[in-house]
């Protein structure tokens, strides 16, 4: 297999197209936008092999039609009418192998932000959309707190070393976050230094890895002492289950 690189093209305020490319070929993750992505193909003198979409919100799949008339490639994506272009619908469970790249993917199902979420999982590499960012997670516009909690112990069970693609650069904005919902969690204030000056220099914060995301990402930790105790406060009754917590601390945030 060639090797290759992963570079994130920006895309409306916050969006990351993640889009892996060698010498010849890129991929693309999520295309909200066609422009950001032409634009990088003529730079460079590539061709695009294929589309994916982690889910059908427009800000991630917007620009699928115009890179389509462009480039006639596969489209992977969950098996949801909202995405007329997907060519290979996919469900949880299923693997597939990148063109050109070679690269086998797995497919995870994790259903929340919305109801047909999936997420792509392979060499490494994770990239979960809108459901885990770093330090955060998606809101739940199609599905309920269960559904987030069993997402994110799905993702929060792979490898410590995979690298964590998400869709939105939150980092700072969530790190804000949960030091508030995790104000005795000491890894945080240091994180959040590291990733100011990444965004200073004018880089993004991404990837994070999961071991940055178990140690760190309060969504994932309701667990820990610290994130019970305040989403209790908030809350004001003890709250003891891992959903609960998660319920509140995610209602938090929305007002945060
Ligand atoms: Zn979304």
């Amino acid at each position: 297999m060639a090797a290759y690189d992963i570079v994130a093209l920006s895309a409306f305020s916050d969006n990351y197209i993640w889009t892996l490319r060698d010498a010849t070929h890129a991929v693309v993750v999520d295309p909200g936008e066609a422009q950001p992505v032409l634009d990088f193909l003529a730079r460079e003198g590539l061709q695009l092999a294929a589309i994916l979409n982690t889910h059908h919100h427009a800000d991630h799949v917007g620009g699928n039609a115009a890179l389509l008339a462009r480039f006639p490639v596969p489209v992977f994506g969950p098996r949801d009418e909202r995405i007329p272009e997907t060519t290979h619908p996919l469900a949880g469970g299923q693997r597939f192998r990148l063109p050109h790249f070679g690269i086998e993917f797995e497919v995870l199902d994790i259903p929340a932000h919305t109801r047909s979420h999936i997420a792509f999982h392979g060499d490494g590499l994770l990239f979960c959309g809108d459901t885990l960012f770093a330090a955060g997670c998606g809101r739940l516009f199609e599905g309920t707190p269960r559904q987030m909690h069993e997402a994110l112990v799905k993702l929060a069970a792979l490898p410590d070393a995979t690298r964590v693609y998400c869709g939105h650069e939150y980092t700072l904005s969530n790190l804000k976050f949960a030091r508030a919902a995790e104000p005795d969690n000491a890894l945080l204030p240091e994180l959040a230094a590291r990733m100011e000056r990444l965004r200073a220099a004018g880089g993004p914060t991404l990837p994070s890895t999961i071991a940055q995301e178990k140690a760190s990402n309060p969504f994932i930790r309701v667990h820990a002492p610290g994130v019970i105790a305040s989403a209790s406060g908030r809350a004001g009754r003890p709250l003891t289950d891992p959903v609960s917590v998660l319920a509140e601390i995610r209602e938090w945030k929305n007002n945060f």
